[in-house]
């Protein structure tokens, strides 16, 4: 049975003039479009995108310190990295670095736990473009982690 306010709703049309007053609300106002892909929109300062490593930007020296703690803390089991010690060398280099990006969930954990100061070296980037057409190519290697490589674009 159809309930008295939902009768008076549709006799005066109020969803309809609420649904056109938000319409004439917002025509007036510039358009909210960006071109892209020439022009990507800003992301949020909290945004996940995919997973990338820093370097230190004033030598491009390797932050990650080879701990393995992202790894451990991936619900899914997506990283697996390692490393070697060097003699006279204070941190470990870091000689793979193996994340499946096709099963993230940009939960961020990884990133969280990641405890290199001032600098991070995992970090959930702005980086959103992430189709691709093979799944080998959702796997990435360490090359691919840097953070500021180029995002390739789709190749059929
Ligand atoms: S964001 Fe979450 S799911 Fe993705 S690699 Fe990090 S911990 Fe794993
Ligand atoms: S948690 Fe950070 S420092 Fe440790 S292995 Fe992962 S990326 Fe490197």
């Amino acid at each position: 049975m159809v309930s008295f306010r939902r009768l008076v709703r549709s006799v005066f049309l109020v969803d309809l003039i609420k649904g056109l007053g938000l319409t004439l609300w917002y025509t007036p106002k510039p358009a909210f479009t960006f071109q892209y892909p020439k022009e990507r929109r800003p992301v949020a300062p909290r945004f996940r995108g995919v997973l990338r490593l820093q370097v230190d930007p004033a030598n491009g020296a390797q932050t990650c310190i080879v701990c393995d703690q992202c790894a451990k803390a991936c619900p899914d089991d997506l990283i697996s990295l390692g490393g070697h010690r060097e003699p006279g060398q204070k941190i470990k280099v870091l000689d793979y670095f193996d994340f499946n990006l096709s099963r993230c969930s940009f939960c961020g954990l990884c990133s969280e736990v990641c405890p290199t100061k001032p600098i991070k070296a995992l970090i959930m980037s702005e980086d959103y473009e992430l189709g691709s057409y093979s799944r080998e190519s959702q796997l990435l290697r360490i090359d691919e982690m840097y953070d500021g490589v180029p995002i390739e674009p789709y190749k059929r």
